[in-house]
């Protein structure tokens, strides 16, 4: 028992102490901002400050411009003091400081205390940055800078300070924390600028008290670990006097005692390993450039702590704030190499950004951890064996495969803790994908990756383990994110008591990720299983914000496949004089991977963010493009060489089908710019572009395909009454009405099946109030379903009418606000009706739908994702159930049963719900925050009703969706008339598709990533068109090591695949002459 002697002579202390004042006490003892700071330990912990021993001058930086640190220090500079005010919002001042330290100082430990409100960096005269600044009133504030430990009372010392107009979470209106859009007025005021002498033994009681005193409260209060621990920090506070700063000594000696006798000594119960963190968004509240200087900021301290704390360890994730702090502060680089060397400043995740897992493509995906590995083991040597993103809306079920694939083992989040239905039920546990591959995963149980590593972090985090049976381990990630510059002293002080003091319920150590989860792996038994998507109940509205962000997505990823596909088949047919644009695809592939950062795809950055993310997807527009075309044109003059070329026809086309099925006859536009008027069947309405009826083109072929004059548009036809309006072709018979909407939707192709539930219309347009508890851009939340409305009804009219194609249009009037007009298409031979769509939109917390309640019932729906399919229940049967009513999906959505089934593909769209039979696609949201324009204006999107015979896996669905989304490479004119055709690859199964076709990332090898997409298995055969040159052929994985050989005969691939798999193969080329 601790003998708390009182430093005064008489016995005071020998009565009964009221426990709940006697906290009260502690607390306002410990304290520092509270009405007694003057008389408590705070009034203690500095000896002295001098403000006049600091000369400052500044340099505002015009036009709200980024510099560099060797063009700032040529700037003008002119004296300032404190109070001096730094506006507008977002602008940079470079402040010079001379500090001469008094000598009155000498032998004291000195800061430099400098805090303008806003955020900071502090640099070295040679352009070393050495320091982030947080300027705030909260727990957040980073404002100190050692300047010496011991100083001489002689220095004279110089640095520079890159001061930033803006908070850790932007400029947002209401403070720092808000998710308002920024606040255009907002200035900042250079708060504190001096030097303070610490009185260190102060501190040092400080940090064990607070400790203490937290072991207090946060443990059971009938335990002899609480009492023990009020006890002695109420001996504390008796043992100190204000005017007399000798009595810290007493203090000091109370606290020592008191942890001394609870060192470690033995059997933990549980273990927490802490790893410091600064969760940097790579652009949210503030644009990406801001981002890059939060980098610097919050490394450049982390570096300077890992100097001081040995034991100590950081994590940072996204190889992209690794590539552009290499590229931006090459100091500073190095001093974090020389970290990562210790293996304490640690590169993980795997990841080129943390991305989003919900909208992404599987090959971005994959492309994800390409870029992401390839980085971190090219600069740091190592790859990441954790796959770690703490901080995504939702994990698709595709993830662990993938993860897998791109050798790594484990898996790190926490988001799901914020779930607003359902409490997640484990911590560490098995997560098992479609394809039935599994990664160790762990959920800190702390609930945060921001944890400040209190006493009551770690009690929590033990309650709060819902595998404590099974595993003894916890995570802990702790540290400021996002330009709080991670870790504090005062975590790292703690977390060194708390590693030595017994009484809690788990002891803390540092280390790393990897450590951990080895030892969890080694340690764990009989783990749980959890199979599927890691759902994650809330924002759901971002599916749907920003829906030009999701198009320019869809298109990006698109194109970069189109370009790699037509590039790969350039090199290796033997292209003279044709460079694979390596460097151009892959700046092209980054700019698409940085913006699937985690608030930008998913539409929950401030407008600023998303005018850099536009830009970017023009860059990829634009540059694609003209890459496209020239590897198409290449590709044309090499695969008609060997032709002999006599004259050209204009009565035709080349055609090339970048998909791997034969793609049935079908209606293709082509502008008139390039063939005549003449050659044509039908023009379209608007009179630019001609229509042809093509096909059927293989998979994978380059071929001449002829203009078919004399195809009869079968039974294409259009009857229209006073009521409705009948368009039908060979497969099917729609009937609307004059408002647009179906009333029937008949197969003819099965018996006349009716698609739309009889009594029912479909393409149904329904607003509904969409205002969510607070995350505005973020939430669309569960009653926006009690509260909607069909808006406002259309009139059609017919603008086109065959014979290849017939064009109802319809206008409607959606709000007084907002218009929607709709061209509804159907097309010879066309087994879908398509809807093409204008949108203007001026709408105030609203979200429009289109629904299409069908004539099937199903207690599942099937939903595309990444490289498979998710089904999701139809019905609110359970909290988890219901909790699903706004779900992702990618290219198309399906409700069928027993024979018939009818699906929604769309182009550019990924928020849908099926519940009961109605199948409804989510267009547009109109949030405020933190983007008061979000969504404002103008769209086009497309969409199709497909039905089809069998059900979901009896069907093309999978393929029907691929060619809604990737049209026909054709309208290429003046080609040979006798241009030879090119099958480069044939799959055999319908079900295997050759979705990616790239060259390798080193050296002269194709990469085919193939992937089974209906749940089944088998072997295909997969020819290889003898022209391509292949030598051999090895299994790979994404990061494109070679496996095991794969079996190729003449030129044709074994290819064994099982449900949901992602095959990568790497294809050697012959060498050419
Ligand atoms: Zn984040």
């Amino acid at each position: 028992m601790t003998s708390a002697r009182s430093p005064h002579s008489l016995p005071l202390n020998g009565m009964q102490k009221h426990r709940d004042i006697t906290v009260s006490r502690i607390q306002s003892f410990l304290a520092g901002n509270h009405q007694f700071a003057d008389v408590g330990l705070a009034s203690a912990l500095v000896e002295s400050r001098y403000s006049d021993a600091v000369c400052l001058s500044v340099f505002a930086v015009p036009n709200v411009q980024r510099i560099p640190f060797s063009e700032a220090i040529k700037g003008k500079f002119s004296p300032v003091k404190v109070g001096h005010v730094l506006e507008p919002v977002w602008s940079t001042h470079w402040f010079n400081v001379k500090i001469k330290i008094p000598s009155a100082l000498a032998g004291k430990e000195v800061d430099l205390v400098f805090d303008p409100g806003c955020e900071g960096l502090i640099w070295s005269t040679d352009g070393e940055p050495l320091m982030g600044i947080t300027g705030a009133n909260n727990g957040d504030r980073h404002v100190d800078f050692r300047l010496s430990s011991k100083a001489s009372g002689k220095e004279t010392l110089e640095f520079y300070i890159e001061v930033s107009c803006n908070g850790m979470f932007g400029a947002g209106a209401g403070g720092n924390g808000s998710i308002q859009p920024p606040e255009a007025s907002r200035k900042y005021t250079l708060q504190t600028c001096e030097l303070r002498a610490n009185n260190k033994l102060a501190r040092e009681v400080q940090r064990d008290l607070d400790v203490i005193f937290s072991i207090g409260q946060e443990t059971p209060k009938d335990s002899q670990t609480s009492s023990d621990a009020i006890y002695a920090a109420n001996a504390v506070v008796n043992a100190f006097r204000y005017d007399d700063l000798g009595t810290l000594e007493e203090c000091k000696r109370i606290t020592t005692e008191f942890l001394a006798a609870r060192a470690n000594t033995g059997y933990a119960q549980h273990v927490i390993t802490a790893v410091g963190n600064c969760h940097i968004d790579t652009a949210w509240l503030w644009p990406y450039d801001e981002t890059k200087r939060k980098c610097a900021r919050s490394w450049a301290t982390q570096c300077g702590l890992l100097e001081e704390y040995d034991e100590y360890t950081f994590a940072a994730s996204q190889a992209q704030q690794f590539e552009w702090t290499e590229q931006l502060y090459p100091k500073l680089f190095e001093r974090i190499k020389r970290h990562a060397k210790t293996g304490r400043f640690i590169p993980i995740g795997g990841t080129w950004v943390e991305m989003d897992c919900n909208i992404p493509s599987g090959e971005a995906l994959c492309r994800q951890f390409l870029y992401g590995q390839r980085y971190f083991e090219k600069t740091f040597g190592e790859r990441s064996k954790v796959f770690w993103l703490p901080d995504t809306f939702g994990y698709s079920c595709q993830l662990p495969q993938i993860i897998h694939d791109a050798d790594m083992k484990y898996f790190f989040t926490q988001k799901l803790s914020w779930n607003n239905i359902n409490k997640f039920p484990h911590t560490s546990f098995m997560w098992t994908g479609l394809d039935g591959t599994s990664v160790l995963t762990h959920f800190s149980p702390v609930d945060t990756y921001t944890s400040q590593a209190t006493v009551r972090d770690v009690v929590f985090a033990v309650q709060n383990n819902k595998d404590k049976s099974y595993s003894n381990k916890s995570l802990l990630l702790y540290g400021n994110g996002d330009g709080g510059g991670g870790p504090l002293v005062a975590m790292l002080e703690r977390l060194r008591r708390m590693s030595r003091v017994e009484g809690l319920p788990a002891v803390v150590k540092m280390d790393t990720p990897n450590a951990f989860y080895e030892d969890l792996e080694k340690t764990s038994k009989d783990l749980v299983t959890w199979k599927g998507e890691l759902y994650l109940e809330f924002h759901r509205g971002t599916y749907t914000s920003h829906a030009r962000v999701k198009q320019f997505n869809r298109s990006s990823e698109l194109l970069l496949r189109k370009i790699e596909i037509l590039s790969a088949l350039c090199l290796a047919s033997g292209a003279k004089d044709y460079k694979h644009p390596k460097e151009e695809l892959d700046r092209l592939w980054k700019l698409c991977l940085l913006n699937q950062f985690h608030d930008v795809l998913p539409g929950s950055s401030i407008g600023m963010v998303y005018v850099d993310a536009i830009k970017f997807y023009e860059d990829i527009a634009t540059r694609g493009a003209m890459l496209a075309e020239a590897a198409l044109r290449k590709l044309i003059d090499v695969s008609g060489s060997g032709s002999n070329v006599s004259g050209t026809s204009s009565n035709g086309s080349v055609v090339f089908n970048p998909l791997s099925w034969t793609r049935p006859v079908q209606v293709i536009e082509i502008p008139l710019a390039i063939s005549n008027a003449a050659s044509f069947r039908q023009l379209s309405a608007c009179g630019t572009k001609g229509l042809q009826l093509i096909g059927p083109v293989p998979g994978y072929a380059l071929e001449k395909s002829l203009f078919d004059q004399s195809a009869q548009a079968t039974a294409l036809s259009v009857h229209m009454s006073d009521e409705t309006v009948v368009v039908s072709n060979e497969h099917l018979v729609l009937t609307l009405n004059k408002c647009g909407r179906i009333l029937s939707l008949l197969d003819r192709t099965a018996n006349d099946r009716e698609a739309i539930a009889p009594g029912f219309a479909g393409n149904i347009f329904r607003l509904y109030e969409d205002i969510p508890l607070f995350w505005d851009a973020w939430d669309v939340e569960v009653y926006h379903l009690e509260k909607g409305w069909d808006a406002g009804v259309g009139t059609l009219s017919l603008v086109e009418n065959g014979p290849l194609r017939i064009v109802l249009e319809v206008k409607h009037p959606l709000t007084p606000t907002s218009t929607l007009t709709q061209k509804i298409i159907l097309c010879t031979g066309s087994k879908r009706v398509e809807f093409e769509n204008h949108v203007v939109w001026n709408e105030n917390r609203r979200i429009l739908k289109v629904e299409f309640p069908v004539n099937v019932d199903n207690d599942s729906a099937t939903y595309e994702t990444q490289f498979g399919f998710i089904r999701r229940p139809t019905h609110y049967n359970t909290s988890w159930d219901l909790a699903r009513f706004e779900v992702c999906a990618h290219k198309w959505v399906d409700l069928s049963e027993c024979g018939y089934g009818v699906a929604l593909l769309n182009e550019s769209k990924y928020g849908f719900a099926v519940h009961n039979n109605v199948i409804s696609m989510s267009i547009l949201r109109a949030p405020k925050a933190p983007d008061a324009n979000c969504d404002i204006g103008e769209h086009n999107f497309s969409y199709a009703l497909y039905p089809h015979k069998g059900s979901l896996t009896e069907s093309d669905v999978v393929q029907a969706a691929y060619e809604f989304n990737v049209p026909l490479i054709a309208g290429i004119p003046a080609i040979p008339a006798d241009f030879p055709p090119c099958q480069f690859f044939k799959v055999d199964t319908a079900n295997l598709v050759l979705d990616t076709v790239k060259v390798a990332e080193d050296g002269d090898a194709l990469v085919l990533r193939l992937y089974e997409s209906c749940g089944g298995r088998g072997a295909a055969k997969l020819s290889i068109h003898p022209k391509l040159g292949i030598d051999s052929a090895h299994f790979c994985n994404v990061l494109e090591d070679v496996q095991s050989a794969a079996d190729i005969t003449g030129g044709v691939l074994t290819i064994p695949f099982t449900p949901f798999k992602i095959i990568s193969i790497k294809v050697m080329l012959k060498a050419r002459a």
